[in-house]
C-alpha cells in the first residue's frame, strides 16, 4: 500500500480542522486535511457566539466570514408561557467581542476550509480516515479515496502529529476505544430550514430564539434566523419524549411546535420546503483528550449540549490551545498536554455544562425570567452565553457551580 508522510495531518474539515489548519499554516507547518464528505455539506450548528470571532481573526479568517454575508446576531431572546426575556451581547462582563452572526454551515464551513486551503493548507475531500495505528507517537492512519479521480484506493499517511477534528464521526475515539458515556441523559433533536415569511419588524432576526415548551421546561425550540428570509428550526428533548410524536420528521417537528403557541403564531406563514431531520444521543465524552502523537478538537473531543450553541466556540477553542502546543512542541519546549491543552479547555466547557444543566433542571430559566434582574449580575452571564466561558476574572466562571447555585436559590425565593 502506498505510503505518504505529512508534518501535521488533520481529520475533518469542519469548524475545528478549518482553524487549526490556519493557525499552523501561520507558523509555517505543513498541513494536510482529510475530509470525508465533498464540500458545501449539511451541518447543524448554525448559530455562533461573539467569542468565537476573536478565534476566527486569530486564524486569519476574519475577512473571509465578513464578507460571506450571514445573519449579523447580537444577541438571545428567550421565551417561555408567555414571558419574554433577552441578552444584548453587547452588554456584557467580559472584553471582546459582542457580535457574531448566524449561519448556513454548508457556506460557513466551506469559507473557513477554502480560506484554510488558501492558507496553504492541502485539503482532500471525500477521503475518509478508517483505521489508525498509534506507532510509537507517529501515527499512521489508512484512508479510503472516494473521490471521482480516487477511484476507492486506499493509502496511509503517517503524521509527526494526528489532530482528530472528525467532529460527530469520533473517528479516534472510537478506533482507540477512548469513548465515555455523557452524564446526560440522551436527548435529540429534529430540525430543519424553513422560509419563515414572517413579516419585518416583527420578531428580532439579531438574536437567536430559544422557545421552552409551555409545559415541559426541558423540551426547548430554536429558531436561528438567516439573511435570506430563512432560519433553522429545531427542538430538543429526551429522546423517550420525541418517540411520542410519529409520522415523517417533518409531521412531528410540526407537531411539536404547533404545542408551543408563540412559535405557532410566529411561524404560522412558515413555508416548509425542506424534510426535516432527527439527531439523537449527541451528547458524548472521553477519557483522554490527547495521547501519543494526537489530540482531539472539538466534537471528537466533547459535545456537550446545543441549548447554548457553545459547540463552535468549543472547537475553535480546542484549535486554538492545541496549535499552540505544537508551535512549543515545535520550539523545542516539553508540552504536557494534559495541563496545557486539555484542563485549559475543559474549564470553559465545565462552565457551559454547569449553565446546560441548570438550564435543564429548571434553575437557570427562573434566573433569566427574574423580573427584577441585577445589572451586573446580567452582564456576568450574558459574557458566558456569549461564549467567554475561559474568562476567570468572571466569578461565574471562576466559581460557577457554587455562584449559579447560590442565584438559583435567590431567584427561587
Ligand atoms: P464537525 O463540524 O462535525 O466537522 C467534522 C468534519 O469531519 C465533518 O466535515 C465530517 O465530514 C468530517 N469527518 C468525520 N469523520 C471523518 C473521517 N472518518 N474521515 C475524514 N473526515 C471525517 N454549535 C454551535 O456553535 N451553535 C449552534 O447553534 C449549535 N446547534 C447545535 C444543534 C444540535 C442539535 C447539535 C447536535 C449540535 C449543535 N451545535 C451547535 C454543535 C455543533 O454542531 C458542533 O459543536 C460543531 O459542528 C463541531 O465542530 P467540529 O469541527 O468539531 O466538527
Amino acid at each position: 500500500m502506498r505510503i505518504e508522510t505529512a508534518d501535521i495531518l488533520i481529520i475533518g474539515a469542519g469548524p475545528a480542522g478549518s482553524v487549526a489548519a490556519g493557525l499552523l499554516r501561520q507558523q509555517g507547518r505543513e498541513v494536510l486535511i482529510l475530509e470525508r464528505e465533498q464540500f458545501p455539506r449539511f451541518s447543524i450548528g448554525e448559530s455562533l457566539l461573539p467569542q468565537s470571532m476573536q478565534f476566527i481573526e486569530g486564524a486569519g479568517m476574519l475577512q473571509d466570514v465578513v464578507e460571506a454575508g450571514f445573519q449579523y446576531k447580537n444577541g438571545a431572546a428567550f421565551s417561555r408561557a408567555g414571558q419574554r426575556t433577552h441578552f444584548d451581547f453587547r452588554e456584557k462582563f467580559s472584553e471582546g467581542w459582542g457580535t457574531t452572526y448566524q449561519v448556513q454551515r454548508a457556506d460557513f464551513d466551506k469559507v473557513l476550509a477554502d480560506a484554510a486551503a488558501r492558507a496553504g493548507a492541502t485539503v482532500r475531500y471525500r477521503h475518509e480516515v478508517t483505521a489508525i495505528d498509534l506507532n510509537d507517537g507517529a501515527p499512521i492512519v489508512t484512508v479510503r479515496d472516494a473521490s471521482e479521480s480516487g477511484g476507492g484506493e486506499v493509502y496511509q499517511v503517517q503524521a509527526k502529529f494526528l489532530l482528530d477534528a472528525s467532529g460527530f464521526g469520533r473517528i479516534l475515539p472510537r478506533l482507540l476505544q477512548l469513548e465515555t458515556p455523557s452524564r446526560f441523559p440522551s436527548r435529540g433533536a429534529i430540525f430543519t430550514h424553513v422560509a419563515d415569511g414572517t413579516a419585518p419588524g416583527s420578531w428580532d432576526r439579531n438574536k437567536i430564539l430559544v422557545s421552552v415548551h409551555p409545559e415541559q421546561c426541558d423540551v426547548w425550540y430554536w429558531t436561528i434566523p438567516f439573511s435570506n428570509g430563512r432560519c433553522s428550526l429545531g427542538v430538543v428533548a429526551e429522546t423517550h419524549v420525541l418517540d411520542r410524536y410519529t409520522g415523517t420528521e417533518t409531521e412531528r417537528l410540526q407537531a411539536i411546535v404547533n404545542e408551543e403557541p408563540g412559535l405557532k403564531a410566529l411561524l404560522a406563514n412558515a413555508t416548509w420546503d425542506t424534510p426535516a431531520r432527527s439527531i439523537i444521543g449527541y451528547s458524548a465524552n472521553v477519557k483522554s483528550l490527547w495521547g501519543p502523537g494526537f489530540a482531539l478538537l472539538g466534537n471528537a473531543g466533547e459535545f456537550l449540549d446545543p441549548v447554548f450553541s457553545s459547540g463552535v466556540t468549543i472547537a475553535f477553542k480546542s484549535a486554538h490551545l492545541a496549535a499552540a502546543c505544537l508551535q512549543r512542541q515545535a520550539n523545542g519546549e516539553t508540552v504536557d498536554w494534559q495541563a496545557d491543552y486539555a484542563d485549559p479547555l475543559r474549564k470553559g466547557v465545565d462552565t457551559f455544562r454547569t449553565f446546560v444543566e441548570s438550564w435543564y433542571a429548571g434553575g437557570f430559566q427562573k434566573i433569566i425570567f427574574q423580573p427584577k434582574p441585577t445589572p451586573d449580575i446580567r452582564r456576568m452571564i450574558s459574557s458566558i452565553l456569549a461564549g467567554y466561558a475561559w474568562d476567570t476574572s468572571n466569578p461565574y466562571v471562576a466559581d460557577s457551580k457554587r455562584r449559579l447555585g447560590v442565584l438559583e436559590e435567590l431567584c427561587s425565593a
